[in-house]
Formats: structure tokens, C-alpha cells, sequence
């Protein structure tokens, strides 16, 4: 079962699986109660990939040169070139034939493998990061450890190594002061950065201390559920974090791909979710939480500097992939 993240404050809605409304360029190959699924074999051939079962209506691999997905019927955990992502809905078969969610075909799949170009003038310059929690609001608690503490140490450790490579960067808070979950978008906003990141740290139960890993959000596109729909409100509609879709979710990969390879962790996957940093994002946007506080050996490197500086170059480098790849034309 997935753990709740860090805050249920940040949590915001979502909803059950239901008729999607975003996604219709195209009419649906085949289409059930739920959402609409398109046949993955249609869906491989015109993107180049051969599919095959490696383990008949289980499991099935799709590969093309330099790409390897893996996908398993009835889940939406998928490998996507050795990294987790988390799909929108679940694999199905139907009559025999594997089929995906056509938005997840839209939001998820195809900008990862086949990212949106940015004109030049929207590269990045800018970044916004935001240390999660402060003042009143700790975040997590683990013994005497404040969450709010090490996602402002970490935030001013990641600030010092863009800094160094060449972006300009900008705090939502420098001190250990509270501010609104709806004014962090806006400060962003306000000091016109070019992304957004929102920095934490994870908790679980006792029962559960051996969990640890990474993991990134992005916005939840509309009509879908959220990873953490559990106790959630009721509305999967629009919101402004959804005009970056694409980026957000392919800066979200490139994150989670550059921490997973990086830190020495579980990877953990990328996530969807209407956390309100990311509903009212006016710019590309991710929340990353970088590691279990609640796990014992997690959360002693945690609270060491020379991991955190670990984890701001995995960022730096996940930055730096997602401009790459949106800033080179597309083959
Ligand atoms: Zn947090």
C-alpha cells in the first residue's frame, strides 16, 4: 500500500477514474466503463517498438533503440529505460490484446519518450525552489529532526550548486518562517522563474521504518486519479498546473531518474498528485521527496550534509537532462 507523503495539508482532491475529457484528439480504439484504452500493439507499431510478452498476459516488454518499457497487466507500475513511473490507470487485456489508457499514452508516455521542444526563449533561466513546511508547520517529525529544518538546508545547498551552474535561483522562503501552501505558486510566479521544485522529506509509521527511496510528484492531469487519492477531495478539473502536462511530467522523470541513479535508495517512481503547490504552478513543476527521515540508516545520512549535497547534484543533474532534452530538436 502506498504510503501517505509527508503532509495531508498539501494533499488536494482527486477523484475516482472516470471519462476523460482531455484526451480526445483521437477516438478511443476501444472503450469500457472507465477510462478510454487504445490497443498497445497500435500504439507500439506507430512509435517504432516491438512488444512482446515475457510472460504471457502478465508481463510484456516494449523496446526500440535506446528505449525499454515494461509494463504488467492489471498495474500501473511501469519501467520506463530502468526508471518507475507510475501510470494514470493500469494495463489491461482485452480480447486478448494488451491496451493502455489513451491519456496516459498523451500525459505520460509520449512526453517522456518524445519530449516538447521549448521555443528559446522559454528556456530555463530560473528556478524557483521551495523548501516545504516552516515556521509553525514542521513537516515531519522524526526524534528531535524537523523536516522544515533539512528542506531549508537542502533548498540553500541545491540554490549554491545552481547557482555555480549558471541558473539564477530563487527561494520561496530563506528562513524558517510559515507561509501558505497557495502563496508559494504565486511567489514563483511573481519572480518570474522558469520551474518550480518544492523539497521534502518522507515519513512512515513505526511499522513500516524500513521503507525508504525517492520519489517525484507532478500535477495530476484532468479526468485522472491521483497516487494518493485516499481521503482525498472531489474534483479532478482543471487547474493552471495543468498547462505544463508534458513538462511536468518529463521534468518529473528526469528527476526521479537522476535520484534513483545517483543515491544509493530504492527508487520509488514518479507520482501524480493535486498538491496545491502544484495545482497552482504557473511554470513547469515538480514536489520531490527525497527520502524516508522515518527510516533509521535514511535518516541519519538525512540529516548529514554530505548526503544532501549527494541529492542537490542528482537534482542539478535531473535539471540539467530536462533541459537538454527540451531544448534539442526532436529527432
Ligand atoms: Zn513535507
Amino acid at each position: 500500500m502506498k504510503l501517505a507523503v509527508c503532509l495531508l495539508a498539501l494533499l488536494f482532491i482527486v477523484v475516482e477514474p472516470r471519462t476523460i475529457e482531455a484526451a480526445q484528439r483521437r477516438p478511443p480504439v476501444q472503450r469500457a466503463s472507465g477510462p478510454a484504452y487504445i490497443r498497445l500493439t497500435d500504439w507500439a507499431r506507430s512509435r517504432n517498438f516491438e512488444l512482446r510478452w515475457l510472460k504471457k498476459d502478465e508481463t510484456l516488454q516494449l523496446t526500440r533503440q535506446s528505449a525499454r518499457l515494461s509494463f504488467t497487466v492489471d498495474s500501473n507500475d511501469a519501467d520506463i529505460n530502468g526508471v518507475g513511473v507510475r501510470l494514470l490507470f493500469p494495463i489491461a487485456v482485452r480480447d486478448g490484446v494488451p491496451c493502455v489508457s489513451q491519456l496516459d499514452s498523451q500525459t505520460t508516455l509520449d512526453p517522456i519518450l518524445s519530449p516538447p521542444r521549448s521555443r528559446r526563449s522559454a528556456s530555463v533561466t530560473r528556478i524557483c525552489l521551495d523548501p516545504g513546511h516552516g515556521g509553525r508547520d514542521s513537516g515531519n517529525r522524526v526524534g528531535s529532526h524537523l523536516e522544515k529544518t533539512y528542506t531549508l538546508m537542502l533548498a540553500q545547498e541545491l540554490a549554491t550548486q545552481l547557482t555555480r551552474a549558471g541558473y539564477k535561483v530563487t527561494l520561496t522562503r530563506d528562513t524558517d518562517k510559515f507561509i501558505e501552501l497557495s502563496d508559494r505558486a504565486e511567489i514563483a510566479r511573481r519572480r518570474s522563474a522558469d520551474l518550480f521544485i518544492s523539497l521534502h522529506f518522507n515519513s512512515a509509521p513505526n511499522s513500516a521504518s524500513t521503507v525508504r527511496g525517492a520519489e517525484v510528484y507532478c500535477m495530476t492531469p484532468v479526468g485522472a486519479p491521483s497516487t494518493n487519492a485516499r481521503g482525498e477531495g472531489s474534483s479532478a478539473g482543471w487547474y493552471p498546473g495543468n498547462r505544463s502536462n508534458e513538462k511536468n511530467v518529463l521534468l518529473a522523470y528526469q528527476l526521479q531518474k537522476s535520484l534513483a541513479k545517483n543515491l544509493a535508495t530504492e527508487d520509488r517512481g514518479l507520482h501524480r498528485a493535486r498538491f496545491a503547490v502544484l495545482r497552482d504552478a504557473t511554470t513547469p513543476a515538480v514536489l520531490i521527496e527525497a527520502g524516508f527521515m522515518s527510516n533509521p540508516s535514511e535518516g541519519r545520512k538525512i540529516f548529514d550534509a554530505g548526503y544532501r549535497r549527494q541529492i542537490a547534484k542528482s537534482i542539478v543533474d535531473g535539471i540539467g537532462a530536462y533541459r537538454q532534452a527540451t531544448e534539442q530538436k526532436r529527432s
